[in-house]
């Protein structure tokens, strides 16, 4: 792979990209959980570059049906692994939904997805405040913002968190009070470029008060790390994962006299875009013994949370989910920890009855025997 910088999303990166990957003799194909799941050769990684290309070039209409492949990828990055011309379909297909966009056209399932990402970042936000009040705070050392599918899915998880800050000597640390309970990136996973920018200034202003945060959604430390610079939004705050605050505290919790073993599964937007690897299996090691998945570390596979995909394809999604955990299940079952909301929320709703699928944070307040009372259940599961 070249060490050479470039932008991905600049429109001559973007057409020298689609051009390699038109007359490409397919060398990733193996490698994208998106077409191995759904078994179509229409969403190969070559396929998707090619078909966004010829659109491009003008050889046909931009409608929902020619622009359905665009749709089929989690961002996950498993091709560049594989690629001589480090090339990014990822991210080179998040930009041609953007230009869908801009034709007005967008996945059936995304329709007013602007609109109804406002109304749930207002619904989340309410429900943070109300399950958590007494644990917020707008500046601060250290901040925790838990993202959006940590307060949508499993509160435990952040009660979890909580516990395991109290225990481990980081009680300062609170939640973050901001209007916004998501860092932008299912914007741009839909191509509503525009919108994000204007999002990622507001998040920025909102993180202000705080010398560093600490944010548990793999997807979402991405874009703020890569796409708020990219977009000119400066952040003075630094954005760490979960992980990367639970690491060093780890050696504070009581060890078990018996370790049991325990799967860790790397999401891909922490492996292959965060360089976020060994933390978690860091915190992990001092309670249990890590196992390693098949793929892992930076060849990790996606669980199919990314790129909107459990909205715009939710039975590849699930089937990507379902071969991620077959391993386990094939071994027997046992436990696999994550270190990403939106994983662990895809994993669990796949997991067969031998799999416990368990956050980074809750694995570890469980594994420590950290008391922590999950709040009531609230709201609706829309992404
Ligand atoms: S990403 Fe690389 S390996 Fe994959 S189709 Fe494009 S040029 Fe070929
Ligand atoms: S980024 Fe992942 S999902 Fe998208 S084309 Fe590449 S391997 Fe497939």
């Amino acid at each position: 792979m070249s060490s050479e910088p470039r932008d991905p999303f600049s429109p001559g990166s973007v057409a020298r990209q689609l051009d390699y990957c038109t007359f490409c003799p397919k060398m990733c194909r193996h490698a994208c959980p998106v077409s191995t799941a759904s078994g179509r050769e229409t969403y190969i990684p070559q396929a998707k570059m090619d078909r966004l290309n010829q659109l491009r070039l003008g050889r046909g209409g931009w409608t929902a049906e020619s622009t359905d492949p665009l749709w089929a990828c989690t961002g996950c990055r498993h091709c560049t692994m594989y690629c001589d011309h480090d090339n990014e379909p990822g991210l080179v297909l998040f930009s041609g939904r953007a230009v869908a966009q801009q034709h007005g056209v967008t996945h059936p399932a995304l329709a007013s997805y602007s609109e109804r990402f406002r109304t749930r970042e207002q619904r989340l936000t309410e429900q943070v405040r109300t399950q958590f009040a007494g644990h917020l705070a707008t500046s601060g050392e250290i901040g925790f913002w838990p993202g959006c599918d940590a307060i949508d899915k499993d509160t435990g998880d952040i009660a979890a968190t909580l516990a395991v800050f109290e225990r481990v000597g980081l009680a300062d640390v609170q939640i973050v009070d901001a209007p916004q309970a998501c860092a932008g990136y299912p914007l741009l996973a839909a191509g509503h470029r525009d919108l994000f920018r204007w999002h990622a200034g507001r998040v920025a202003a909102s993180l202000r008060g705080f010398r560093k945060v600490a944010i548990n959604c793999s997807a979402c430390l991405y874009a703020v790390r890569a796409q708020y610079p990219a977009e000119g939004v400066n952040l003075r705050t630094e954005i760490v994962s979960l992980a990367d605050l639970l690491a060093p505290a780890a050696g504070s919790l009581a060890c078990p006299v018996e370790k049991r073993s325990v799967y860790y599964h790397d999401p891909c937007y922490h492996a292959r875009y965060n360089g976020v690897l060994e933390q978690p299996r860091r915190a992990l090691a001092q309670l249990v013994e890590v196992r390693e998945l098949g793929w892992s570390r930076s060849d990790t596979e996606c669980c199919g949370g990314g790129g909107l995909l459990p909205k715009t394809m939710p039975l590849v999604a699930d089937q990507m989910a379902k071969r991620r955990l077959a391993e386990v299940q094939a071994a027997g079952g046992g436990m696999v920890v994550t270190s990403c909301a939106t994983c662990t929320f895809m994993l669990k709703r796949n997991a067969p009855a031998s799999v416990e699928v368990a956050n980074l944070a809750t694995a570890m307040a469980q594994l420590s025997e950290t008391a922590f009372t999950v709040p009531a259940p609230a709201g609706d599961d829309d992404v």
